[in-house]
């Protein structure tokens, strides 16, 4: 595997080669796309490319690849290139931070030599060494992936400060303990499970894991639902729900207490595909919540159509609603639209109490956020769930 490499996309042949021409000359490896379609199936395979992205482009406007970016849960450096005024450039990197896409630069068209060979020479300094398809399997064979567990509240009326809460669950969430990485992010390592086709074998260790936890839960009388989360390649794997039930049969599980969560922008890759499995989830008695809420733009007839229970605002969302009263004209208008449509509503990313108090207010239903936690190892996830019944509060139903 090449440790830099760029892929650059641009449908003009002439600018995307002299960027990647500039790119080779600064030492990175470099390959150049004029098919948006090409581009992304390069990307998914290789995602430790970083990409050069023209905006403009007539088969595909740049922020249609930003979205498809974000459909892969890109995470490497992101450089974008457009003749567009400023203004159109700043949109385009607030759309891509909102996505989660790590812009490093914007160029302007005509972009100059030595302009585009510093920005490549910064490149080479931030990139390092990814794991590779036999690492990760290996790492899974080692056991080496936890699940953290962060809790999940219901807001309920506040005998003193407005608004308290009592907890209801937890949301796994996948860490890498690696030997000699360290504790790698989730955000890391599922891109590389997807590109090297190993999602279904994560899936079951993950269900494994579940397992563990609500055996765990059990034998400690804790009586929690367990949310965990699939990317889009699990929701197009038609077998997926039938390998899950299987797994749970004869536990003793509560299937309704145990939560898929996927991301709008998941579901709406490939939706006959999509729905086709989390239809078989909910038949299989599964819940489903739909992640994310608020970053993409998927048409709301089509989402309705998902038999989804539960909507969670996205994280960016909730951080910017204290500040900013547009912001929270849309999570209310959110959180009205959600119970509108019989839909539970979690707000992501709840960070103090003025914000829990806020969306007490707007009458969300159950939050999440480093106020109440942070994704804990499983141990500490359960004393945090007994101190709460220790300091007299009952947990609530989902
Ligand atoms: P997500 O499902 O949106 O998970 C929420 C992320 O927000 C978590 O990051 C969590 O640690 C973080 N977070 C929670 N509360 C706060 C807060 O108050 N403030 C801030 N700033 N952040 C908060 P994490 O654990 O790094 O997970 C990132 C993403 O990785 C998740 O986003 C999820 O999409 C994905 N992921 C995690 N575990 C798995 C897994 O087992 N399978 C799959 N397919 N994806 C997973
Ligand atoms: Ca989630
Ligand atoms: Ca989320």
């Amino acid at each position: 595997m090449a440790e830099h490499k760029i892929f650059v996309l641009d449908d003009e042949p002439d600018i995307g080669r002299y960027v990647a021409q500039v790119a080779e000359l600064s030492g990175v490896d470099s390959t150049y796309f004029s098919e948006p379609g090409e581009f992304l199936s390069a990307v998914e395979s290789s995602p430790e490319a970083c990409v050069a992205i023209d905006l403009q482009m007539p088969s595909m406007d740049g922020i249609e690849v930003l979205r498809q970016l974000s459909v892969l849960q890109f995470r490497r450096p992101i450089i974008i290139m457009s003749g567009m005024d400023r203004k159109v450039l700043e949109a385009a990197r607030h759309f891509a931070k909102v996505n989660k896409l790590p812009v490093s630069d914007i160029v302007s068209k005509p972009a100059r030599v030595e302009e585009l060979r510093q920005i490549f020479q910064k490149l080479q300094g931030s990139t390092y060494l990814l794991p590779t398809k036999s690492e990760l399997a290996e790492a899974m064979k080692r056991r080496e992936f936890q699940l953290y567990l962060q809790p999940k509240v219901r807001i309920v009326e506040g005998l003193r400060s407005g608004a308290d809460y009592i907890p209801i669950g937890f949301e796994g969430l996948m860490r890498w303990d690696s030997p000699t990485r360290g504790l790698v992010p989730p955000d890391v390592f599922i891109p590389l499970i997807t590109a090297g086709h190993l999602n279904g074998e994560f899936a079951d260790y993950l269900f494994d894991c579940a397992m563990v936890t609500l055996e765990g839960w059990r034998q400690a009388g804790i009586d929690a639902s367990l949310a965990i989360n699939m990317s889009a390649s699990d929701v197009e794997d038609l077998g997926l729900a039938d390998r899950l039930w299987k797994r749970c049969f004869g536990m003793g599980i509560d299937y309704g207490k145990v939560i898929i969560e996927v991301t709008e922008s998941a579901a709406m890759r490939h939706p006959e595909q999509a729905l086709d499995v989390l239809t078989r989830l909910r038949l299989r008695g599964f819940s489903l919540s739909l992640d994310d809420f608020g970053t993409g733009y998927s048409s709301l007839v089509q989402l309705q159509r998902l038999p989804f229970g539960e909507l969670k605002i996205d994280r960016s969302l909730i951080s910017d609603c204290i500040a900013s009263e547009h912001t929270r004209i849309i999570v209310k208008a959110i959180i009205d639209l959600g119970h509108n449509l019989g839909l539970t509503v979690v707000a992501e990313g709840v960070e103090d109490q003025a914000t829990l108090t806020l969306l007490h207010e707007l009458n969300c239903d159950l939050a999440q956020g480093y106020f109440f936690a942070r994704p804990l190892p499983a141990e500490q996830a359960n004393a945090w769930w007994l101190k709460h019944l220790e300091a007299g509060v009952m947990p609530a139903r989902p």
